[in-house]
């Protein structure tokens, strides 16, 4: 089916989705912000300078490369590889922030705040911010510094002030909560910088636009490698950015079927998983509501609970998604599904075996997915995977399950 890909404006709504659930000491800067950012869309300036940090600091553009032996041993269609994981700081999460790094300084703001699980997205603003010349505080649960204690080094060595939350269960939920409380304190001099496409509006938009250059360029280079469109474009999906950054630029092309993969953690029932989207038809647990700012699908208790979650991969364990995915779902234009722990650490396995690449473990879903369906493909249909990150900081994890 056709689907006509859509720039919210004011409402910023995809379909019922989306939206702006905040107080009302929010509704300045959100609008500032799609303000500031409506300007330096179209500001050759700021695209010139976000071209040049995206080219000589982050690595762009990455591969569009293909896996011979995976195809092989799979027997099915050809498979590429997106290779965001050859990023700097080892994922597509640098795309994002540097472009919310250069609209801070073009709004005035010499500070950043994030908030962070796994530290990714911590350590991405803190490259980021030290690289502009910006002042980064990252919030973090103590139990989530406990668990990812490299990176909280990594993010205090490239200068970010790390400040430990010890609230509620310690975990991102709380780190988010602290975090949007000095934004709200300090608005005139500090950007909230957020990492995927979450989020009152216009978050979901801009962090889209900042990672739409993976299917830009995935779509030339492989009308210049195969002279056609991939069939089938597999993505991981946490919060939903890497995935909505590789389908954006074939939405309006209805022949490419788009495979968006969450986590199924350890089982189907509420608490063992984070597949949002996949658990929506069946599965209770997944319906709309509102969480952070947005009306998405949200895993949640039948009295209107948050759910907790689980994954093996931090990057994919959140009660939300993307209002955008949630619309996309609902249209039939993308498809979800949900790959459990265990299959996506045999799929990290094989992809290191078959093509010498390590993934992360977000990236391992996918992988795992297009395990199972690539041997139902023709040997002429052509697949484009995004491996949104490399799985340096999974070893650890790796090794518990070897
Ligand atoms: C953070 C992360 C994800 C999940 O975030 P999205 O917004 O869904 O892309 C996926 N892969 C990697 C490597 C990550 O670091």
């Amino acid at each position: 089916m056709s689907y006509a890909v859509e720039v919210p404006r004011e409402s910023g709504r995809y379909g019922p989705y989306g939206g702006r659930y905040v107080p009302e000491t929010l509704m300045a800067p959100l609008e500032e912000l799609e303000h500031a950012y409506e300007q330096a869309r179209t500001d050759h300036l700021f695209q010139a300078e976000l071209d040049m940090l995206l080219r000589d600091f982050a690595g762009r553009p990455t591969p569009l490369q293909f896996a011979p032996r995976l195809t092989d041993y799979l027997g099915g269609a050809r498979i590429y590889l997106k290779r965001e994981d050859l990023l700097h700081t080892g994922a597509h999460k640098i795309n994002n922030c540097l472009g919310q790094g250069l609209l801070a300084r073009r709004m005035g703001k010499n500070r950043v705040i994030a908030e962070t699980g796994a530290g990714q997205h911590g350590v991405a603003t803190a490259t980021v911010a030290a690289r502009l010349g910006l002042t980064a505080t990252v919030y973090m649960g103590t139990e989530d510094m406990e668990r990812q204690r490299l990176n909280v080094f990594r993010m205090r060595l490239l200068g970010a002030e790390v400040i430990a939350v010890e609230a509620g269960s310690r975990t991102l939920k709380d780190a988010i909560n602290e975090a949007m409380r000095d934004w709200v304190t300090n608005v005139r001099t500090s950007h909230y910088l957020l990492g995927s496409v979450l989020g009152a509006h216009p978050y979901p938009m801009i962090v889209r636009d900042f990672q739409k250059i993976i299917g830009e360029e995935a779509r030339k280079q492989i009308e210049q490698i195969e002279r056609r469109l991939p069939n089938y474009l597999f993505a991981c999906v946490g919060g939903g950015s890497n995935s909505i950054g590789l389908f954006h630029a074939f939405l309006e092309e209805p022949k490419v079927k788009m495979i968006g993969v969450e986590a199924g953690g350890r089982g189907g029932s509420l608490g063992e998983h984070a597949a949002r989207l996949a658990a929506r038809r069946g599965l209770t647990g997944s319906r709309p509501g509102v969480l952070q700012g947005t009306y998405t699908y949200v895993l949640q208790t039948a009295d209107g609970q948050i759910a907790t979650t689980h994954s093996v991969s931090a990057g994919l364990d959140y009660p939300a998604v993307g209002p955008e995915h949630a619309w996309l779902a609902d249209q039939g234009r993308a498809e979800y599904t949900a790959v459990a722990d265990g299959e996506a650490i045999e799929a990290a396995r094989m992809l290191a075996r078959t093509e010498g690449i390590i993934p992360a473990l977000e990236s391992a879903h996918a992988v795992a997915e297009l395990i199972r369906r690539a041997p139902q493909m023709r040997k002429d249909e052509i697949v484009i995977l995004n491996l949104s990150g490399r799985g340096d900081k999974d070893m650890e994890t790796l090794s518990r399950y070897a």
